[in-house]
């Protein structure tokens, strides 16, 4: 059968994306946080031999794509997927599926990073789904400064924290200094032998914790650090962080004060970093400090935005 553009068109809105040349598609897969279970696994193996061309692709944002798959076969494919609950999209003006590092298992990982990304994505890529912004909106979750995942190249970044604090009351001046010694960053400094940390050179990345025996060295809670405005491509902007650093629900507030402060005051095909950029980052931490977009929240959701998204 022959498709017009007004198919095509409504089928990349549910995350079918046209294979170049090609009457078929690659249905993309949300996996919420990068993670499938074996039963999906083995639904998209099978989804794959009998829809697609037998292939699976992963994508630099953690979805899975199916090509080869034909138009008139898309209903089926998308009732065979949905049997182990996985859904296509991730495309058009929205907020796009979210990133994450696979901070919860790794060594160096101060939270569980994919709980967090599920979060997000419950709350902000299911709940955002019908909202249209000006442009796409891409979030990354990262466990700790390595900055694995590249959260401030993302419209709206997280990177986990954890605050060190060294007591010199406590602190011994010790000849060889276990926490020195194991900081990547040379945050640490000797005065009179005594350990100071730099806050201005510690990135708060928890690397010295347990590393003092005679418990000088103590720390926060896991905060969160937010960058915005951050992209990569045609055009970049590495985020602006945030002054402050959030707790994970404070943290899950800016998030949803960034979409919205997007779709208020974005413009149609800009991203939110031409926005943050437009609008200067001070203004722009102030607001999302604040409570006034969360108040305003239903106000601005009936407020007409045209999306400026190509892909
Ligand atoms: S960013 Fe940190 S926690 Fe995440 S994968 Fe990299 S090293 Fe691990
Ligand atoms: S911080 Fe701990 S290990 Fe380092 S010098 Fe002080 S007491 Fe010794
Ligand atoms: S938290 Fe990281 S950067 Fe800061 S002092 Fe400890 S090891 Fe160094």
């Amino acid at each position: 059968m022959a498709l017009s553009a007004t198919d095509v068109k409504k089928v990349k809105a549910q995350g079918f994306l046209r294979n170049r040349g090609t009457d078929e598609f690659s249905a993309r897969i949300i996996t919420e946080n990068g993670v499938l279970s074996a039963k999906q696994m083995q639904n998209l193996v099978e989804a794959a031999e009998k829809f697609g061309n037998g292939k699976i692709e992963f994508t630099s944002r953690l979805t899975v794509e199916l090509p080869g798959v034909k138009y008139e076969d898309i209903p089926a494919f998308q009732e065979y997927v949905a049997k182990e609950g996985m859904e296509t999209g991730g495309t058009g003006s929205r907020v796009r599926p979210v990133v994450s590092c696979k901070g919860t298992t790794c060594v160096f990982g101060l939270y569980d990073t994919q709980a967090l990304a599920s979060e997000i994505h419950r709350r902000f890529y299911e709940g955002y789904h019908a909202v249209t912004l000006p442009h796409k909106f891409k979030i990354a979750v990262g466990g700790c400064p390595n900055n694995c995942v590249k959260p401030d190249l993302n419209d709206l970044g997280i990177v986990g924290q954890r605050v060190p604090r060294l007591n010199t009351e406590t602190c011994r001046a010790c000849k060889k200094c276990g926490v020195e010694a194991s900081c990547p960053m040379q945050a640490v400094k000797r005065k009179e032998g005594y350990a100071e940390i730099d806050p201005s050179v510690c990135n708060n990345c928890g690397r010295c914790f347990g590393k003092c025996p005679f418990g000088a060295l103590t720390h926060s809670e896991t905060m969160y650090r937010v960058y915005v405005g951050g992209r990569w491509g045609k055009k970049i902007r590495i985020g602006s962080p945030l002054n402050r650093l959030f707790t994970q629900e404070e943290a899950l507030d800016v998030v949803e004060k960034a979409i919205l402060l997007f779709k208020s005051k974005g413009k149609t095909g800009e991203r939110f970093g031409e926005t943050v950029e437009r609008l200067g980052v001070e203004k722009v931490e102030k607001m999302l400090v604040a409570n006034n977009l969360l108040k305003r929240k239903e106000e601005i959701l009936e407020e007409e935005t045209i999306g400026g998204a190509s892909c």
